[in-house]
């Protein structure tokens, strides 16, 4: 027997199944925090003749309503570098930009997770702490405890190993083809220069390990294969070659590489560091054209940020910093900002950041859509308001970002997980950490 049911209703509600958000009411069950039902059409208050019937009434007008994000690439870091980040502020930082689930990367945290028992300790961690939903990847690595990179047998070994499961295999595609021996000491180029970090990873860096990859994945044509952060454009063919040959191939990009330039960047500015770099406008454009054609799958944030001092923040040191951008609680409205100057509608932030982020974190049944059976997770969002990114105004640990100071479009006014009220942006944060480990 469902509980009386939490009403949501809009006239502008993002349903899997339109095109555009359309009027409609979603009923929650209270104790399963699942969509019982979702019927089309606004219904005022005033529709429910006995107040008694319902538990729970959330009109959001003309705000958007649609499904909380799934963020399937993030960085938390603990335990072990909870100083970079950590559960508790990553997914604060998380749910106040309306992502209600994200998955944590197996590695910077210490220890990496690589093994069952590794991910207990990361489950042990984060329990109590979590505001919205976490899962976890699992790394594949040469069987130590760093995280090294690995060789192509080692890669042959793991894909052979995962064919023909459902497992999916993600790869960080940036292959050092160089060697080291170009430079003499006299001609070392200035490291705070954002090119100069930009020239030490070119394209080819990316397109050599997705031409590896691409080749070994037709020898295992039913291997769930992954890219992570595709930055190099110069990929893209290779891309669309093996998509087109009908592998299963899916790619992910960042909101950084679609909403930041590489020509804008200032110098002396590691919080704009990442690997692969942010490249120019040109690779942007054709990066976006690659995501509208569904050539690149889905968007993700990639948070991964550390402590100031590793950032090298106050010598401006881009060789020396850690790569890494901090994101979380931003990608929606940064996507948006960008997004409707290239003729982006709302429908396809819903695709590109729900819909096949939890496809591909193997939760559509359960994330990432308004329907009926799946968990509440949703958002009240305005696309028409304004944010202004302050330190004051971020979640997450430590406070460096390329955005701040910039105003972006949209502002989510209310995150809910399980029908539950998280965040509120006139209250805050309500309620205690109740996500799920999935
Ligand atoms: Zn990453």
């Amino acid at each position: 027997m469902p509980g009386k049911p939490h009403v949501f209703t809009s006239n502008r509600v993002i349903l899997p199944e339109s095109d555009h958000p359309v009027p409609a009411t979603i009923l929650v069950d209270p104790l399963t925090g699942k969509i019982i039902d979702v019927k089309h059409g606004h219904t005022p208050h005033a529709a429910f003749s006995d107040p008694e019937a319902i538990s729970a009434y959330t009109d959001a007008d003309d705000h958007l309503i649609m499904p909380g994000l799934v963020d399937a690439h993030v960085h938390l870091n603990e335990p072990g570098r909870t100083d970079w980040e950590g559960f508790w502020t990553g997914t604060r930082a998380a749910a106040s930009g309306g992502v209600t689930t994200l998955i944590d990367m197996p590695l910077n945290s210490i220890p990496p997770t690589t093994t069952v028992e590794n991910l207990e300790e990361k489950r042990a961690a984060a329990r109590g702490q979590c505001w919205t939903d976490v899962g976890f990847w699992g790394g594949v690595i040469p069987g130590n405890q760093e995280f090294p990179c690995v060789t192509e047998s080692d890669l042959k070994g793991a894909m052979k190993e995962l064919e023909g499961s459902s497992t999916v295999l993600c790869f960080h595609a940036e292959l050092d083809t160089s060697s080291d021996e170009s430079h003499t000491l006299s001609e070392v180029p200035n490291p705070t220069l954002y090119q100069t970090f930009l020239h030490s990873r070119p394209q080819s860096l990316e397109t050599a390990a997705i031409s590896l990859i691409t080749r070994l994945h037709a020898q295992l044509p039913s291997l769930r294969l992954h890219i992570v952060h595709l930055s190099a454009s110069d990929a893209l063919p290779l891309i669309r070659a093996s998509k087109r040959a009908g592998l299963p191939l899916t790619v992910e990009t960042c909101f950084h590489y679609l909403t930041l330039d590489a020509t804008s960047i200032p110098d002396g500015r590691p919080e704009f560091k990442c690997c692969p770099p942010i490249r120019d406008a040109v690779n942007q454009d054709a990066l976006w054209d690659a995501l509208k054609a569904g050539d690149i799958d889905f968007v993700v944030s990639d948070h991964s940020p550390c402590v100031a001092g590793l950032k090298k923040i106050e010598e401006g040191d881009l060789m020396g910093a850690w790569g890494g951008i901090s994101t979380l609680g931003l990608g929606l409205n940064l996507l948006w900002t960008e997004g409707r100057k290239r003729g982006v509608e709302p429908r396809d932030l819903v695709k590109w950041c729900c819909e096949a982020t939890a496809k591909h974190a193997g939760l559509e049944d359960v994330k990432g859509a308004l329907k009926r059976g799946m968990d509440a997770d949703i958002i009240i969002w305005d696309p028409e308001a304004e944010v202004k990114v302050t330190k004051e105004s971020l979640n997450f640990k430590n406070k460096l970002t390329p955005y701040e100071g910039l105003t972006l479009q949209g502002r989510v006014l209310k995150t809910y997980l399980r029908g539950n009220l998280i965040y509120d942006a006139s209250e805050g944060f309500a309620g205690k950490p109740a996500g799920q480990l999935l």
